[in-house]
């Protein structure tokens, strides 16, 4: 890259003809980035658990954009996800690992208590979060590696900067979220190159299908008293809308953040700096 590439022009953000793979692509949050990729120019290849659904996000995004089922637990068929995206476009400049989620049964409630949650249910969690970013990295990130080019981006959430209450395995997955996000990004740029680039985004509270039984009453629709709490602790006083994440995404996956690796942005309406008081 020249030195006059460096200046911030408005086309600093344009991704006209990157590739850019997201995993759990087909989810709420992930499919507005997916949408946000196309509409910047990328090639946008969605792989999810369900194929159905990555399929039917790409045809509605078009711009070349592929669906690819693809369970981020099974590192063959990453690899195999990996090559495909390869066979169609030739390379891949971002990936997103936004695969992740919680579970009732990881979750304490008066029902079920810290001694009693069980084991496969904290370790779903625990691979789902992790291990299910980092074997997406390995595939995706030895192409990156080759190519000496390459932006990943994870998702971490409030979690990892305190843990909730509730959900430990969640709290604790999302806290090796940002260590390994940090890790990766200096082992990429001290062993590879430095333009490979290891970021990622902390999200504050939006209201998805994994978290709605948490912060809204099933049959009355109001919120529950710990979605009033996080709207309490929440400066700005709202919920996040998936749009809220685009624009800190796509200035961490696009050139204007060149110099940017390592780091975890909250994306929260102000929750992580606020003390309650
Ligand atoms: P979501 O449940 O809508 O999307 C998750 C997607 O991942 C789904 O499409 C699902 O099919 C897919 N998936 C699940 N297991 C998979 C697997 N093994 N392999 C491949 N795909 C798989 O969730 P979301 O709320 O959009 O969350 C996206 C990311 O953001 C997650 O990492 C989540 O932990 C994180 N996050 C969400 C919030 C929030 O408030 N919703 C806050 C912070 C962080």
């Amino acid at each position: 890259m020249g030195k006059k590439d460096l200046i911030m022009t408005p086309d600093t953000f344009d991704l006209q003809n990157q590739v850019a793979v997201v995993t759990g692509g087909a989810g709420v949050l992930c499919a507005a980035m997916c949408r946000a990729l196309a509409r910047a120019g990328a090639k946008v290849a969605v792989l999810d658990l369900r194929e159905e659904a990555a399929q039917a996000l790409a045809a509605e995004i078009g711009n070349g954009a592929v669906g690819v089922g693809c369970n981020v637990l099974e590192k063959d068929g990453v690899e195999s996800a990996a090559r495909r995206v390869v066979e169609v476009y030739g390379r891949v400049d971002i990936l997103i690992n936004g695969a992740g989620g919680n579970k009732p049964q990881a979750t304490t409630s008066p029902e079920l208590s810290f001694f009693d949650l069980p084991p496969d249910a904290l370790s779903w969690v625990f691979q789902l979060n992790l291990l299910g970013a980092i074997l997406p990295s390995q595939a995706f990130g030895k192409i990156m590696a080759a190519q000496r080019q390459g932006v990943i981006l994870n998702i971490s959430s409030m979690n990892a900067f305190r843990p909730l209450t509730r959900i430990p395995a969640y709290s604790a997955a999302k806290a090796g979220v940002s260590n390994f996000t940090q890790w990766l990004a200096v082992h990429m740029a001290q062993e590879y190159s430095p333009a490979i680039r290891v970021n990622a985004i902390a999200p504050g509270f939006f209201l998805t299908e994994q978290n709605r039984y948490l912060l809204m009453d099933r049959d009355s629709g109001e919120l529950t008293p710990r979605g009033k709490t996080i709207l309490a602790h929440t400066p700005q006083g709202r919920f996040g809308s998936p749009e809220d994440l685009l624009g800190a995404v796509l200035w961490l996956v696009s050139p204007a953040s060149a110099f940017v690796t390592g780091v975890v942005i909250p994306i929260d309406g102000g929750f992580s700096a606020f003390s309650g008081v």
